[in-house]
C-alpha cells in the first residue's frame, strides 16, 4: 500500500480539515503552501475546511495580523466553513481538558525554572532542553510552582505520516515530562491544538513539516484524553535563499504585493510538486484554487524536511 493511500480512506465520512495561522504576521509563502494543502485535500473529497487562529501566545500576537491573513485568504480565493474559532477565547474547554488529565493523576506541579532545566544539561533531546523530571514525585516545599507538566511514559511512539512515512519518537528521550499551562495561565500549544481539534471534530491535520516533532506529543495528548487522534500530513517547508525557514518573523512582508493574485498559488503548486494548469490561460485565484482541488496528489509531495526554492522550483527532492 502507499502512504498517500492511507491518508483517511479509513474514514467512512468526508474528511474536516483546517487551518490554523498564528497571527504573528502576514500571510506568508509558507503559511500559503499549508493552507493549500489542507484546502486541496479537505475539499478534494467532499469535507470542510475550518478555520482557527492561534492567539495564545499574547506577547507574539501582531494586532491586526489576523485580520489581514483572513483577507489574503479571502482574496486568494479560500473559503472556510463554520465561524472562526480563536483560541484567546477557550480556556474554559482547555482547563476542562486539564481538570480531566489531573483527574487521571496524568498531571504535575513543576517548579524548575528553564535556566534549571538547560543547566540540567547534557539532557538534550532532539526537540530541545529534555526535563530530566525534577518534579515528577512533588513539588519540594518553598519552591514556586513554574508549570503543569504531562508525564511522558518511557516507550516508543510511532505514527504514519501521509507524506514521511512512519515516524518514531522516544518522547521521554526528546522532550520528556512536556508543559500543557505555564503559571503565569497560558496553555502550552501542545494542549491547544488537542483540544481545539478534537472539539472541532478535525480528521485531518495538514501543516508544516516545522511540526512533524510536535505530532508524536499530541497524538500522545489524544490519548491521554480519550480522544482520537486525526490523521496527519507535513509539508516540506519553504527556505529563503539563505537557508532560513520563511516565516512571518523572517519575512515581515509576506504576500502583500501579490495578495489576490493568481501567482503565490501557482508557485505553492509548483513548490508543492503539483500538475500546473497550462500556461498561457489567465487564471484568476479562485480557477486556480479550483483546479488545485483537482488535481491535488499527495503522492507528487516532495518528501524533504525543507525544500531551498520559495519560486517553487523543485530541483533536487529525496
Ligand atoms: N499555528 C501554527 C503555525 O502558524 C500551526 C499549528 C498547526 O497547524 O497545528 O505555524
Amino acid at each position: 500500500m502507499m502512504l498517500s493511500e492511507s491518508f483517511d480512506n479509513d474514514r467512512k465520512t468526508a474528511p474536516v480539515g483546517r487551518f490554523a495561522p498564528s497571527p504573528t504576521g502576514p500571510l506568508h509563502f509558507g503559511t500559503l503552501l499549508a493552507a493549500v494543502g489542507s484546502y486541496c485535500l479537505a475539499r478534494q473529497r467532499g469535507g470542510q475546511w475550518l478555520m482557527r487562529i492561534e492567539d495564545l501566545d499574547s506577547p507574539r500576537v501582531v494586532p491586526g495580523s489576523a485580520a489581514s491573513i483572513l483577507h489574503a485568504l479571502e482574496a486568494f480565493g479560500f473559503e472556510w466553513d463554520g465561524p472562526i474559532v480563536y483560541q484567546s477565547e477557550r480556556s474554559a474547554a482547555y482547563e476542562a481538558a486539564l481538570d480531566r488529565l489531573r483527574q487521571e493523576h496524568l498531571v504535575y506541579d513543576c517548579g524548575c525554572s528553564r535556566k534549571e532545566i538547560l543547566a540540567s544539561a547534557p539532557h538534550h533531546g532532539e526537540e530541545g532542553p529534555r526535563y530530566p523530571g525534577t518534579c515528577r514525585d512533588g513539588l519540594s516545599s518553598g519552591r514556586p510552582l513554574r508549570a503543569l507538566r504531562l508525564r511522558v511514559p518511557d516507550r516508543l511512539f510511532c505514527f504514519n505520516d501521509a507524506v514521511f512515512g512512519l515516524t518514531e519518537q522516544r518522547l521521554a528521550d526528546a522532550v520528556g515530562d512536556f508543559v500543557l499551562k505555564r503559571a503565569d495561565g497560558m496553555y502550552a500549544y501542545q494542549l491547544a491544538v488537542v483540544v481545539d481539534d478534537h472539539d472541532a471534530g478535525v480528521t485531518q491535520v495538514v501543516r508544516g513539516a516545522d511540526l512533524l516533532g510536535s505530532t508524536v506529543r499530541q497524538i500522545y495528548l489524544h490519548s491521554c484524553l480519550g480522544y482520537c487522534a486525526p490523521d496527519y500530513l507535513h509539508l516540506p517547508l519553504a527556505l529563503s535563499p539563505d537557508g532560513m525557514k520563511l516565516s512571518k518573523r523572517n519575512d515581515p512582508v509576506g504576500l502583500q504585493g501579490e495578495v489576490g493574485s493568481s501567482g503565490p498559488l501557482l508557485r505553492a503548486l509548483r513548490f508543492l510538486n503539483q500538475s500546473l494548469p497550462l500556461e498561457g490561460i489567465e487564471m484568476q485565484p479562485h480557477e486556480v484554487l479550483a483546479w488545485a482541488v483537482k488535481i491535488f496528489d499527495i503522492a507528487k509531495i516532495p518528501r524533504a524536511l525543507s525544500l531551498l526554492d520559495q519560486d517553487g522550483l523543485i530541483s533536487e527532492v529525496k
